[in-house]
């Protein structure tokens, strides 16, 4: 899942990347050769590809001689882990890199060209999982490639967790984080599917971000049930109007608006790239956490919604067995995406009491804990913060919350924090197609991507 707001191309750097496909050099010639192979098996769900890519890489490491390699097949995929431990006495604990080798599917007749062809065009590689997220898996192997071929030694363990099925049930990070953790336990995880850069179609920075939270999505039915009867003769009480009205007055309710480090740093950028009522609010809220007014001006705007607080949506419908007969059930999905720390009882609680007592209001899906946003450490906002300044020197580096979940949820959940950190920048929103069509990334911010994780992890592990 990619879900930053950040994510786009300097009009100077889509002029660069054009010469750039002419004459590549050799490492970018062996780097775009892996992600063609990577890109052109097809890890959808289901089509049981996981396992040859896992193969795939498997060989690319071990050639190096990086060849402390768990692969541990769950369900119908597979996860690999690979472990670089530190040369000599480790004098620090383990970081973990995180990436997933499913993708979302991609339908043949729907895109312009064939989602599993590798294509390089107009500055772009394209490919379903180009952005998401196998160029962030082809970064993290391409840089300890390079690492290790450049005599690099590393003073703590460096761990790699690859899943298979982080677009659908998630159990591979979920596996990692239990069953699996002592081949995975780190002092802190870098997650290479979330946050990257941006620029508009002109070529202004829209920033860096480095994401550090994520929300818990917890999913409820909300059912009422009735003696029904014969439509000829309508009952007092009706349970499609009584869910309608229950989904009416949820569709006005306002959560309580809330912050926290991750958000308030955010919202200090934020406030300062935007002007007029929008940057007005920014900063009223964060000089009062209690001025909810504020909070909902920001909650309004499309490109801060949800970042406010939790909401609650609904999502299906269902109801009624006959068109002459009274409903003796009506039942709607509402999907929350609860803000981070807050505990998803209390959510069920506030819904219940919204829906009144005539509604059942159940929590019917869950995707992992609930969990408090990652402390903003100073070496890792300060490595990440410095490979980015390097090639877009003054460039903001944003902290930011997704309203979607990773797989970093998991790590979270049992005390290890979790940093999307990303190189790859794209133009928004022209290349925001992450899920969609035609995904592309553009040339240039592949390969940079490379160099901005090893730059990194020479940082953070040498
Ligand atoms: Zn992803």
């Amino acid at each position: 899942m990619r879900t930053g707001i950040f994510a786009g191309l300097a009009a100077t750097a889509l002029l660069a990347s054009g010469a750039h496909a002419a004459q590549k050099e050799a490492p970018e010639v062996e780097a775009r050769d892996l992600f063609k192979q990577v890109v052109e098996i097809p890890t959808v769900e289901g089509r049981g590809e996981v396992p040859r890519l896992v193969k795939l890489l498997t060989a690319k490491f071990s050639a190096e001689g990086l060849t402390e390699i768990s692969v541990k097949p769950h369900g119908d995929t597979e996860s690999m882990i690979v472990r670089w431990a530190a040369e000599g006495p480790a004098t620090a604990e383990p970081i973990l890199l995180m990436a997933h080798m499913d993708v979302v599917e991609a339908k043949r007749a729907d895109w312009a060209d064939d989602p599993f062809i590798f294509r390089e065009k107009d500055g772009y590689y394209w490919g379903r999982g180009s952005v998401d997220n196998k160029a962030g898996m082809t970064a993290i192997v391409m840089s300890l490639i390079r690492l290790k071929r450049d005599g690099f030694k590393p003073k703590r363990d460096i761990i790699v967790l690859f899943t298979g099925d982080e677009e659908t049930a998630g159990d591979g990070s979920r596996l990692a984080a239990t069953e699996w953790i002592d081949l995975v336990r780190a002092e802190y995880a870098l997650n290479s599917d979330a946050s990257g850069g941006g620029f508009t179609a002109d070529g202004k920075p829209l920033g860096y971000g480095l994401q550090t939270a994520e929300k818990t999505y917890r999913t409820y039915s909300f059912t009422v049930t009735n003696k029904g009867g014969h439509s000829s003769k309508p009952r007092p009480d009706n349970a499609i109007y009584e869910l309608a009205n229950a989904l009416t007055r949820l569709e006005s309710h306002r959560f309580t608006p809330m912050l926290n480090e991750t958000t308030r740093g955010y919202f200090a950028a934020r406030s300062e790239q935007e002007t007029g009522p929008i940057a007005d609010a920014m900063r009223r809220w964060l000089a009062d956490e209690n001025d909810s007014e504020a909070a909902d001006i920001i909650e309004a705007d499309p490109k801060e919604v949800g970042l406010t607080r939790t909401r609650c949506v609904a999502t299906k419908l269902n109801g009624g067995h006959a068109d002459n007969a009274l409903p003796q059930l009506a039942q709607a999905t509402v999907n929350c995406r609860i803000f981070p720390g807050v505990e998803p009882a209390k959510v069920l609680a506030e819904l219940q009491q919204i829906a009144g007592t005539g509604v059942k209001v159940e929590q019917s899906d869950s995707f992992g804990a609930s969990t408090p946003a990652s402390p903003l450490r100073a070496d890792v906002v300060g490595a990440y913060t410095k490979a980015i300044h390097k090639r877009f020197p003054g460039m903001a580096v944003v902290p930011s919350m997704s309203t979607g979940a990773t797989d970093g949820v998991f790590f979270r959940g049992i005390g290890i924090p979790v940093y999307g950190v990303s190189g790859v920048w794209l133009k928004i929103p022209e290349d925001a197609r992450a899920h969609g069509l035609d995904e592309r990334i553009p040339v240039e911010s592949f390969h940079m991507n490379i160099d901005v994780w090893e730059d990194m992890l020479r940082e953070l592990a040498g």
